[in-house]
C-alpha cells in the first residue's frame, strides 16, 4: 500500500546517501595517505614523488565525478528540470549517442544497432537533456544484457509525436517490479551492491526529463527475453 511504499522509498533514500558518503571517503583516505609521506620527507626520490602526485590527482578527479553526481541528483530532487525546447535533429542525436556507446557495447560483445531511417522529422527538445535520456537508457540496456546480446534503437512516427525505443535482449524485469522502476532509488535486482554502479536514479531522471518535454515514457518487458523502453517527443510539424 501507499504508506509502506512511502517508507520503502525513504529507506532507499537513506541507503543512497549512506552509499555515496561511503564512496566519498575512499578517495579522500587515499589522498591523505599519499600526502603524509610527501610532507614528512619520507619520499626523497623524484620518481616516487611524481607517482604519489599522479595518484592524488586521479583521486581528486574521482571525487569530482562523485560530487557532480550528487549535484545532479540534488538539482533533480529540487524538481528543477528546465528544458529549453528547440527544433532538434533527433536522428543526428541518436547517431551521436550510438557512436559514443559503441565501445561499451563492443566490450561486452553486444551488437548495438541503430535503425534510424533517412529524413525522420525534427522534434522539439533540449539536446543535452535528450542525450542524457538516451545515454541512461542505453547504459541500462548494456548493463542488463548479457554478452553477445542485441540492442536496437528505433524510431516510429505516431502522428503528432515521434516514439524512440531502445530494445534489448537482456535479463528483462519481473512483472511485479515493472510499476516501480521509474521511481527514485528503485532497483529491481535487490542482490546488487553499490559497486555495480547503479543508484536507481537513471530511469527517474529519464521520466522527469521526458515529462518536462511534454512526452511520455513506457516499458514492456519479459523476464529472460528482454525489455523495450520507449519515450515520445513532439514533432516539429513543418520540418523538411
Ligand atoms: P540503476 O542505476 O539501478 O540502473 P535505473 O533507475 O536506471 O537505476 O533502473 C531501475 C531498475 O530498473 C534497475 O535497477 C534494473 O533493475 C531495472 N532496469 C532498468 N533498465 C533495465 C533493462 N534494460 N533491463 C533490465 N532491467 C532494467
Amino acid at each position: 500500500d501507499d504508506i509502506s511504499h512511502f517508507y520503502e522509498i525513504e529507506r532507499l533514500r537513506r541507503e543512497f546517501i549512506a552509499n555515496v558518503s561511503h564512496e566519498l571517503k575512499t578517495p579522500l583516505t587515499g589522498i591523505r595517505g599519499f600526502i603524509e609521506p610527501l610532507l614528512d620527507g619520507t619520499v626523497d626520490d623524484e620518481e616516487t614523488r611524481y607517482k604519489y602526485l599522479t595518484l592524488i590527482r586521479d583521486e581528486s578527479l574521482h571525487l569530482n565525478g562523485l560530487i557532480d553526481e550528487l549535484l545532479n541528483y540534488s538539482r533533480f530532487e529540487a524538481g528543477k528540470v528546465e528544458v529549453n525546447l528547440v527544433p532538434l535533429d533527433i536522428g543526428n542525436v541518436i547517431e551521436n549517442i550510438g557512436f559514443k556507446m559503441q565501445l561499451l557495447a563492443d566490450s561486452k560483445g553486444i551488437n548495438l544497432e541503430l535503425r534510424v531511417p533517412e529524413g525522420i522529422p525534427f522534434v522539439y527538445g533540449a539536446e543535452d537533456k535528450i542525450e542524457e535520456v538516451l545515454c541512461n537508457l542505453l547504459s541500462n540496456a548494456i548493463r542488463y544484457t548479457p554478452k553477445k546480446g542485441v540492442i536496437i534503437v528505433s524510431v516510429k512516427d505516431e502522428g503528432e509525436m515521434l516514439r524512440i525505443s531502445v530494445s534489448d535482449s537482456g535479463l528483462g524485469i519481473d512483472e511485479e517490479d515493472l510499476p516501480y522502476i521509474w521511481e527514485r532509488f528503485y532497483k529491481a535486482d535487490k542482490s546488487r551492491t553499490p559497486s555495480d554502479g547503479g543508484t536507481g536514479l537513471g530511469l527517474a531522471i529519464v521520466k522527469s526529463i521526458v515529462n518536462a518535454h511534454g512526452g511520455t515514457v513506457s516499458v514492456e518487458s519479459k523476464v529472460g527475453e528482454g525489455s523495450t523502453f520507449s519515450f515520445t517527443l513532439r514533432k516539429v510539424q513543418d520540418s523538411i
